[in-house]
């Protein structure tokens, strides 16, 4: 068996006629040999266990949490997590000790793919499924305010604005990478899961 990705929340990002916005990220369950990984588990705390719940999972269910980067409506939601190992890209904190890796996440199935460009330090997973086959979990690599997801063409995927990008250049190049990983699926920060049209 490999991996099996769920979509737990499909990230949202809308601004409110008061002036504030509302956003939180994609949330993927990734289960593999009994074993509960999330990646990015968000800033909506009722949403999230709620959908857990759905799925029969407890906060102590959950192995390992994985951060694409460290904005923080991908990010709160870890305090929901007091006893849950954090990751990001390259590095495992414990307590204060800095733990380094590379090529992959835990285990070789969760294949890292350095991403940045829209934030200074970004991974995105690559990732064999038994589900969807061959997906890539990039988040804000790609992402989209409500109803303006454009994903069709390589063209309009690289040309996607993003008001909040650190690097234009290297976002570019971690789009190619990634449109050229070989994924099937790309799972965005914001928006729907996509077929990769290359
Ligand atoms: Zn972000």
């Amino acid at each position: 068996m490999k991996p099996t990705l769920t979509i737990l929340i499909e990230g949202y990002a809308h601004p409110n006629e008061d002036g504030s916005y509302t956003a939180s990220p994609t949330t993927s369950l990734l289960r593999f040999n009994g074993k509960n990984y999330i990646i990015d588990p968000g800033c909506n705390e009722k949403l999230l266990l709620e959908k857990m719940a759905e799925y029969s999972l407890k906060v102590e269910d959950i192995t390992a949490i994985f951060l694409t980067h460290y904005h923080l409506d991908h990010v709160l939601n870890i305090r929901l997590f007091p006893s849950t190992p954090i990751y990001d890209g390259n590095m495992q904190w414990d307590q204060d000790k800095e733990i380094f890796y590379t090529d992959y996440w835990l285990i070789p199935e969760f294949k890292l793919l350095a991403t940045p460009g829209h934030a200074g330090e970004q991974f995105s997973l690559l990732i064999d499924t038994e589900n969807l086959g061959l997906a890539c979990i990039v988040q804000d690599v790609f992402w989209w305010e409500d109803g303006k997801q454009t994903s069709n063409t390589v063209e309009e995927l690289l040309a996607s604005k993003d008001p909040f990008m650190s690097d234009h250049a290297a976002l570019l190049e971690s789009r190619k990478k990634v449109l050229e990983s070989g994924a099937k699926w790309i799972i965005p920060g914001h928006g729907k899961l996509f077929k990769n049209p290359l």
